[in-house]
């Protein structure tokens, strides 16, 4: 049996997951990942984490543990800065390897990479090569790890910008979106850790899809829509998350391709207190298209954002009909 190498199913899991375990299941490691966020994962985030850790992190921790307690040999927490010139990740997610060593106790080794393209690509590859090492393969086998890593990768954004699906849908084996064209159109925008986790969203997709609507996200626009639409806001957000959730707002704005607006943010996320604010600013002025704001933390209720997305998609319907 290979080593076991544990991947928490939080945070970059939802962009980058078809490459990380294509790369180490072609180094011939067993990737071990944990279970879909639930309440026990939950509670075990908010005790390991420091008061004022966004959710999505506390989350994180609570996964870090469940694959401590599963016996994962080693666990994959890579140092994400940049995968774009000119734009970072957020601190929190910079240091995630410190975060993780500080805040959970009892963890196995964690193999860290750090993915930067403001240095030169040839240095992602050096240190992706020395994580491969450490799986003690044949010569030659790193490199085509990253190169299978990468095509995973690219097929899994064509799957979501060309053919509609979501990363849950990818990641859950659905083959093909099923578009109904009279359906509402409405926009979804947060991290794809936020909207995507069943549990920290309570499925805010799945119920806007149940009340009759269509949705779309950021992960369904190409890189030049969401450029396209980052040209909407007078400056450009060095954040890779802030810059992709305002191109996606100002372009479907600008597009016309949406009825309504869910933004949903984490509380305690400094970034999103900021881009929330501009996107709410932006659609309020031109008040067009009416938006709805819900904030996540762990005491969000359920039964609170269900009444809150029906009166908001009845709101869209008497729109429809009337405007
Ligand atoms: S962007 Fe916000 S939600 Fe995401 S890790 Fe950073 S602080 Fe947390």
């Amino acid at each position: 049996m290979g080593i076991r190498v544990g991947i928490p199913r939080a945070l970059l899991y939802y962009r980058y997951y078809p490459a990380w375990k294509t790369f180490f299941n072609a180094l011939q490691a067993e990737v071990v990942l944990s279970p879909e966020t639930n309440k026990e994962i939950l509670d075990a985030g908010v005790r390991l984490a420091v008061e004022e850790a966004c959710l999505p992190v506390k989350i994180y921790l609570g996964h870090l543990a469940c694959l401590r307690d599963r016996g994962a040999d080693l666990i994959f927490v890579p140092r994400v800065v940049a995968v774009e010139e000119k734009k970072y990740f957020c601190p929190k997610i910079l240091g995630l390897p410190e975060i993780a060593r500080c805040s959970v106790p009892g963890l196995p080794e964690l193999l860290t990479v750090e993915v930067n393209m403001r240095k030169k690509a040839r240095k992602v590859i050096s240190c992706l090569k020395k994580a491969a090492a450490v799986f003690d393969c044949r010569p030659g086998t790193a490199e085509k790890a990253i190169r299978a890593a990468s095509k995973a990768q690219k097929r899994y954004g064509l799957a979501m910008s060309r053919g509609g699906l979501t990363p849950a849908d990818y990641l859950n084996g659905v083959q093909s979106a099923a578009n109904n064209h009279r359906r509402l159109k409405v926009g979804v925008l947060g991290h794809a850790y936020n909207i995507y986790d069943l549990f920290l969203s309570m499925n805010i997709i799945g119920k806007l899809k149940d009340l009759g609507a269509e949705v779309i996200t950021t992960e369904m626009l190409s890189f030049e829509a969401v450029r396209a639409g980052q040209e909407c806001f007078s400056k450009e957000s060095f954040w890779t998350f802030g810059h992709e959730l305002l191109g996606a707002a100002g372009y479907f704005h600008k597009k016309g391709i949406i009825e309504g607006l869910v933004l949903v943010a984490s509380f305690g996320c400094g970034p999103d207190s900021l881009i929330c604010e501009l996107v709410e600013r932006y659609y309020r002025r031109r008040q067009e298209i009416p938006v709805l704001l819900i904030t996540l933390d762990e005491h969000t209720g359920e039964a609170g954002v269900v009444t809150r997305l029906e009166a908001f998609v009845d709101m869209l319907q008497w729109r429809r009909q009337t405007l």
